[in-house]
């Protein structure tokens, strides 16, 4: 091969503040028991993929897949009991929040986040070249709704966040706090429910065409299907038409649009593995109880806690020694000396528990 003379040269420098914000990845550190990502510890039903590889047949993958995925978006509307034109779906839940963050952020305008929260809500906030109007949770890492308010009245803001049950630290928001936010901002409430079908209460009972608040779902926790990556969002028509002008045109293939609306006609099977997770919620919750670590409450599939004699960094570590790993957000503003569990098989939580046991000892 030959090349024109003066073509090599330095690359051109990528924007200068993408320095500042290192991207959000958890290690992928090669251990027997994986507990760092929330993911669920069990495959989605062995039918689903029969159903999906018996309709991979008959995909005309040298066609464009339908732009505006109709039959996934009637099939999300039909379980949440809202029309199609009220479904928005994207490439993973992140995606859905780049796509709003791009139509009702940029710049001049603001994102609200109350940490400790989600990193990526900040993360794509500032890629889109939105202002972020951080605000803080209280100690216990609940969300003080007058100071919500507060904040939302002196920011402004064009989108505020809200996460709930809230990633890393567990919590659920209550109706109460939710319809305030809503009622004192003249942005847009995302209420992020990745961990949705694990909390009690969920903000879709807010959802209508008149108000300005959207649920953000995932596939990539209860369904079981991180590898997929598909998410969506439930909310006013008008918010989703603004999501499809910022997309990518066919955004979502073919396969994907398939795979999403078969898995919707296994919910008895997800709403089992929920219930086992919670089980096994408890049962973790209660062992770490009866260790010498701090452990707050959890609405979700994972907990997060914090060892009270020895450096959260240092346990990290031991337990990756012991092939386990969990997250380590320890040096997370705000979660200084945590660590956060997720919820694995009942053999998982036992190899931690028992590696902590020891690392503790
Ligand atoms: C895991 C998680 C998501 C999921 O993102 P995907 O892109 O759908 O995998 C979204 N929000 C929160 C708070 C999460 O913890």
């Amino acid at each position: 091969m030959t090349r024109p003379a003066g073509v090599a040269r330095a690359l051109p420098p990528p924007r200068a503040d993408l320095g500042l914000r290192e991207g959000y990845h958890s290690a992928q550190v090669p251990v027997e028991v994986r507990l760092n990502t929330n993911e669920s510890p069990y495959p989605p039903p062995p039918e689903w993929l029969e159903a999906l590889l018996a309709e991979a047949r008959d995909i005309a993958f040298n066609r464009y897949p339908d732009r505006s995925a109709t039959d996934l978006r009637e099939a999300l509307g039909r379980l949440h009991g809202v029309p199609a034109q009220q479904v928005f779906v994207a490439n993973g839940s992140n995606e859905v929040l780049q796509c709003l963050c791009l139509a009702y952020g940029g710049p001049g305008r603001k994102a609200a986040m109350f940490e400790p929260t989600y990193a990526l809500h900040a993360h794509i906030a500032h890629l889109t070249g939105t202002e972020i109007a951080a605000g803080r949770r209280r100690p216990d890492f609940s969300l003080d709704a007058a100071a919500a308010v507060g904040l939302v009245e002196e920011q402004r803001p064009s989108i505020v966040f809200l996460c709930s049950p809230n990633n890393p630290t567990g919590l659920a928001e209550d109706a109460a706090t939710v319809s305030s936010v809503v009622a004192a901002t003249d942005g847009l409430v995302v209420v992020d429910e990745a961990y949705g079908q694990f909390a009690s209460w969920s903000a879709l009972a807010l959802v209508a065409e008149d108000v300005p608040l959207v649920v953000v779902r995932t596939y990539s926790k209860t369904w079981s299907m991180a590898g997929l990556r598909l998410g969506y969002l439930i909310g006013p028509s008008e918010v989703v038409t603004a999501l499809e002008r910022v997309a990518l045109p066919y955004h979502l293939d073919s396969l994907k649009q398939a795979a999403g609306r078969l898995a919707l006609q296994f919910s008895d099977q997800m709403e089992r593995r929920v219930a086992a997770v919670l089980g096994e919620r408890e049962r973790l919750v209660a062992a770490l109880s009866a260790m010498p670590v701090k452990v707050w409450p959890s609405q979700a599939n994972f907990v997060l806690w914090r060892p009270l004699e020895r450096v959260g960094q240092e346990v990290w570590q031991g337990l990756v020694a012991r092939s386990v790993l969990v997250r380590d957000t320890s040096s997370w503003p705000g979660l200084e000396g945590c660590l956060r569990t997720t919820v694995g098989t009942p053999d998982e939580n036992d190899r931690f528990l028992s590696a902590l046991a020891e690392v503790l000892a």
